[in-house]
């Protein structure tokens, strides 16, 4: 495979904060996201420049770009171009490459997706997370189930032959029936992706201190499992094929910048917050937006904190990034790249795993089984010994 790059941007606004939210983002003044691009455009420049004193590779070409956020489709049309221009002046974009744009459903019209897909967007994905009001009302969602089908519409009048759809799975107050009828709409509108995260509780979100106070009450376990179990069952029967734990395709749309995590490929992360990997080295950039626009006012990249990895923190990255591909991880490959790794304690796990029923080898390939998909997390913690 020839040396390639991912590069993810970080649009950390949205309108209001959901109920469930766990990512960077917050409610921003017009100032404020004009500031925040030309930072952002700033740091694209500087990074470009840095790039020889990281790494005695030659600048390798982009093929894969992730808008992320926040929500995305809250900049303007002209905003989106300026970005991916500002992108394009500093990177090598391969021509070809996936460009991914996050939206959510209520922020997109017919000229939004038409400017995203001119500024060169070829791959939308739609934060729908449910096809019903009451659980998106509850969840603290801007938009509807109407505006979700409306959107994913639009999106194909604008010219997107690759769109994915977010669900969130074990909320409050959802039952089976609930999660089945939204799997059958998002189908039923036929996307190429379709991604199904359960639900994750933590304490600074405002369902976190609900739950604390258990004034909110969460599906328990045999339920969650059983939406678990139903998703794998119906999205395959559909015809979707299930890749990664939490993600499903029809055949050849993987998230091709997604994978390129799970395959700990090498990616640079633009924007507040965001995260880069290059080789064994990884750092992160400021989360508080001062600290971010002063270091790039100063000229200088705005990292927080970086680590060079050790050779045994790789490996268990490898094991736990590789595991959640349904093709699993190649053995034979990781020998070959990490042959000064603790090999025998690495076996160890293994058989102890294997023994379980929790991992399967085939050939030079280790993967999860399928009983183990549910408690996914239980295995890779089995790798950071
Ligand atoms: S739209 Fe996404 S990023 Fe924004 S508040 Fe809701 S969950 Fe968080």
């Amino acid at each position: 495979m020839d040396y390639d790059l991912g590069i993810y941007l970080h649009i950390p606004f949205c309108r209001r904060k959901c109920n469930y939210c766990d990512f960077l983002s917050f409610v921003p003044s017009p100032e404020t996201v004009t500031a925040y691009l030309e930072a952002l455009k700033q740091e694209m420049a500087l990074a470009a420049a840095a790039w020889p004193r990281l790494t005695s590779f030659p600048l390798p070409s982009v093929t894969s770009v992730y808008l992320g956020g926040g929500t995305p489709s809250l900049l303007s049309g002209e905003q989106l171009q300026d970005v991916l221009d500002g992108l394009r002046r500093h990177f090598g974009v391969a021509p070809g490459a996936e460009i991914t744009v996050e939206a959510n459903p209520g922020t997109v019209d017919a000229a939004w997706l038409a400017a995203a897909e001119a500024a060169g967007a070829n791959r939308l994905s739609l934060g729908v997370q449910a096809f019903n009001d009451r659980l998106l009302g509850s969840m603290g969602r801007l938009h509807t189930a109407r505006e979700a089908r409306d959107a994913v519409s639009l999106a194909r009048e604008c010219g997107f032959s690759n769109v994915g759809i977010d669900l969130i799975y074990g909320l409050p107050g959802q039952s089976l029936a609930d999660w089945r009828e939204t799997l059958a709409e998002a189908v039923g509108l036929v996307p190429e992706h379709i991604s199904c995260y359960g639900l994750e509780i933590h304490p600074g979100m405002p369902w976190g201190v609900l739950a604390a106070r258990g004034e909110i009450s969460l599906p328990d376990e045999d339920l969650w499992e059983e939406m678990f179990g139903f998703t794998d069952s119906f999205l395959t029967g559909c015809g979707y094929r299930h890749y990664e734990i939490a993600n499903y395709c029809r055949p050849g749309r993987e998230s091709r910048h997604n994978l390129r995590y799970w395959q700990r490929r090498d990616y640079l992360g633009f924007g507040l917050g965001a995260a880069s990997m290059v080789g064994c080295r990884r750092w992160r950039n400021h989360e508080k937006l001062p600290a971010y626009l002063a270091a790039l006012e100063t000229g200088k990249l705005p990292v927080a904190d970086g680590e060079e990895m050790t050779v045994a923190e790789v490996l268990a990255e490898v094991f736990i990034l590789g595991l959640r591909l349904l093709n699993g991880l190649d053995l034979e490959r990781a020998a070959r790249e990490f042959p000064e790794a603790d090999w025998p304690r690495v076996r160890q796990t293994i058989a102890r795993l294997e023994a379980v029923g929790l991992v399967e080898r085939c050939g030079p390939v280790l993967r999860l089984s399928r009983r183990a998909w549910p408690v996914a997390n239980e295995v890779f913690a089995e790798f950071l010994g």
